[in-house]
């Protein structure tokens, strides 16, 4: 039903059934690894309640997935508490989505300024700390406030630097995960071993990151690309971009297809390039991140509880079509 044919009892009604079965398929997918719907599926419903809540916002509990970064932590890992929370993204699922997006942004900002679009990689994401340029812990983000330390299994990701090229105290963050021919490869071996194959890569990634065994991580082949930082004061660089520059100065992974970009036009052209590039990237993506660059204005327009205010993220459509990766069928 359309979203202003309803009152307000209806509208919280429809919210009162939807949270419920969110949050049994968030629990399904951030705590087991093991979806049972597809994404766009739970994409739906959770924008369903996105426009429940906004339409009605006196409707909204403490409770709501729309309230909460989603994601559990395992009971047998320890715990990391992060003291800079590590949030979600807002999406959109269209251009005209994502042109309102920019129209809220800049009524709201007295500079002109740039956005820099990467690429969403599908992974799970994960924070490293470095005292003195030296590797001490790494976690998962887990509810936002509070995730799982994976160090030992990090250190078995050839990507993540020991060592960093100046003695740096930060906690850099970004994403891990399987490139598609080790999910392959690792769905085929666990098929013919009488396991149940992963769903996904990001869920591949996470079931492989989150182990006590950290043999097992280790024979998984994960990669990362990191992209963002906690504190950018002991950075030189003051923009997003310059920021993915430094990390790999620094000796971080970090993924080289980001583009700085003027206005909504160029945006859309990154959008469309990286929409046909897709199915040819060895790793999954699921559509891009636009930032703010300037990292002084992220940090001025800060954060609502569960998502940044100066980025968004733009989701393709789901990937229907196969593809060969490696001579080996792959399809989403
Ligand atoms: P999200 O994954 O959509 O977006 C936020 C995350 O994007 C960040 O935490 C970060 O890890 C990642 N990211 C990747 N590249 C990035 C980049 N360049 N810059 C910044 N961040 C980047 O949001 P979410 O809250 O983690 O999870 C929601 C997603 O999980 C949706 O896609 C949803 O479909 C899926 N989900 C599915 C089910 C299911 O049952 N199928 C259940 C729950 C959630």
């Amino acid at each position: 039903k359309p979203i202003n044919t309803l009152t307000k009892k209806q509208a919280a009604t429809e919210a009162a059934e939807l949270r419920p079965q969110l949050i049994q398929w968030g629990k399904e997918y951030y705590d087991a690894d093991a979806p049972t719907v597809a994404d766009d599926v739970y994409d739906r419903t959770y924008a369903r309640l996105v426009a429940l809540e906004t339409a009605f916002p006196e409707i909204v509990t403490a409770d709501s997935p729309t309230q909460r970064v989603g994601g559990v932590t395992r009971g047998d890992l320890p715990k990391v508490t992060h003291d800079i929370p590590m949030l979600s993204l807002g999406d959109v699922f269209s251009l005209e989505e994502l042109s309102e997006f920019d129209d809220r942004l800049r009524a709201n900002v007295d500079e002109d300024f740039d956005y820099n679009c990467e690429l969403k990689i599908d992974g799970l994401a994960i924070s490293l700390r470095y005292e003195n340029g030296e590797f001490v812990q790494g976690s998962t983000r887990g509810n936002g406030q509070i995730g799982e330390d994976i160090t030992a299994n990090l250190k078995t990701i050839p990507s993540i630097p020991q060592t960093l090229s100046r003695p740096l105290t930060i906690d850099v963050r970004g994403e891990c995960y399987m490139p598609k021919a080790a999910f392959l490869a690792l769905n085929e071996r666990r098929e013919a071993a009488g396991k149940a194959p992963f769903a996904n890569p990001r869920n591949a990634a996470a079931g492989s990151l989150r182990q006590l065994d950290v043999q097992v991580t280790a024979d998984r082949k994960l990669a990362t690309f990191m992209y963002n930082i906690a504190d950018y004061e002991p950075l030189n660089t003051r923009t997003q971009s310059g920021l993915l520059d430094e990390l790999a100065e620094l000796g971080f992974t970090t993924n080289p297809s980001y583009q700085v970009a003027h206005d909504m036009t160029e945006v859309g052209n990154y959008i469309e390039r990286y929409q046909d590039k897709r199915s040819d990237l060895p790793y999954g993506i699921d559509g891009i991140v636009i930032k703010a660059n300037p990292l002084p204005l992220q940090r001025a327009l800060g954060a609502t509880v569960k998502v940044p205010r100066w980025a968004i993220a733009y989701k393709f459509p789901p990937e229907e079509v196969q593809t060969k990766v490696l001579d080996i069928e792959w399809t989403v």
